[in-house]
């Protein structure tokens, strides 16, 4: 058990006891930045719904830089078949959002599914990825879709979003920094097709888009997410010209057969899961190839 630090106040011996810290709350990204370098250790807060969890875990920050009150995290834009969505966009406002709704509704109906009422009026897009935990569903959601997160102040710029799972060092604030999450974009040019599938969460969850090529044929990625093990990302290059082309049974089979052994879990063996992530694309895929639409 924790125990209770000096200025901590009176609290039950059953409690842990969070020590005092330093709140910054800039109003422009420009402020934000210059408390990061001047802080290097700062902790990033957003609507702190899994701040929350972290604290009780054990992370007592001695300065923490609160992100709510930059407007500039919570622009929605689509300009040039580039949506640009803002990490302090909450997942209501994601859900609504007329510039998402009218590009990719499927994405709108998707972020407006998870979540309770009061966390999808609390919570962030921006927080929802750097929590980095397997089971929370946008880094699925976005990884399919392939989003780039952009990043400011940092020793980087931009990571794919499906990179949040490939360098634990990258994410360690005590080994670097990659500074503050301001935006998500994602290509919607070439899209022609996404859905989510949540239906059997917390065992497995697959979200599914589908590409036009640059020169030719189409491409299909799956992103897999779970409750225990990281979201894992399969992909299908098609010769097809036309998203009807494509034959939904078989090529969820051949999506399903790419996951690795190590996505077997506590709720399900690997062939259970590659059976039911067969049958998640596939119906994904039916519903694409009955559907032209984005979404
Ligand atoms: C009861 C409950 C139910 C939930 N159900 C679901 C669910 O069904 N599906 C789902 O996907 N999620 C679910 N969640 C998780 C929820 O969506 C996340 O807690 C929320 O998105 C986190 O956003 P936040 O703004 O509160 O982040 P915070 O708690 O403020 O921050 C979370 C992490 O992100 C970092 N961070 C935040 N913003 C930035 C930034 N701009 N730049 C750099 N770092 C940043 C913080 O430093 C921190 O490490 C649930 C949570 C709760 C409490």
């Amino acid at each position: 058990m924790r125990g209770q630090k000096l200025g901590a106040g009176l609290i039950a011996q059953s409690q842990s006891a969070l020590p005092p810290f330093i709140l910054h709350r800039p109003t422009s990204l420009g402020e934000a930045v210059a408390l990061t370098r001047q802080h290097p250790e700062a902790v990033i807060a957003a609507g702190c719904s899994d701040l929350v969890a972290q604290f009780r875990e054990g992370l007592e920050p001695e300065v923490l830089v609160s992100v709510q009150r930059i407007t500039e995290l919570r622009a929605i834009s689509n300009n040039s078949g580039v949506l640009s969505i803002g990490s302090g966009v909450s997942h209501a406002e994601g859900s609504r959002s007329p510039e998402i709704v009218s590009t990719v509704p499927a994405l709108a109906a998707a972020w407006g599914s998870i979540a309770t009422v009061r966390i999808r009026y609390r919570g962030t897009l921006g927080g929802n990825l750097l929590s980095r935990r397997y089971r929370y569903e946008m880094p699925v959601i976005l990884s399919a879709l392939g989003g780039q997160m952009q990043f400011h102040g940092g020793d980087i710029t931009a990571l794919p979003v499906s990179s949040l799972w490939e360098r634990d060092s990258l994410w360690d604030r005590s080994l670097g920094n990659v500074g503050i999450l301001t935006a998500v974009t994602v290509d919607t040019a070439s899209l022609l097709w996404f859905g989510y599938e949540r239906s059997m969460r917390p065992v497995s969850t697959v979200s599914l888009a589908v590409r036009k090529n640059p020169v030719a044929g189409l491409t299909v990625s799956a992103v897999c997410g779970s409750e225990y093990r990281q979201p894992f990302v399969l992909s299908h290059a098609a010769e097809a010209t036309d998203i009807t082309e494509l034959d939904p049974v078989s090529v969820g089979q051949v999506l399903a057969a790419q996951l690795p052994d190590e996505a077997g879990d506590y709720a399900g063996s690997i062939d259970y899961r590659r059976h039911l992530v067969g049958v998640l694309c596939g119906r994904l895929l039916a519903e694409a190839t009955g559907n032209q639409r984005k979404g």
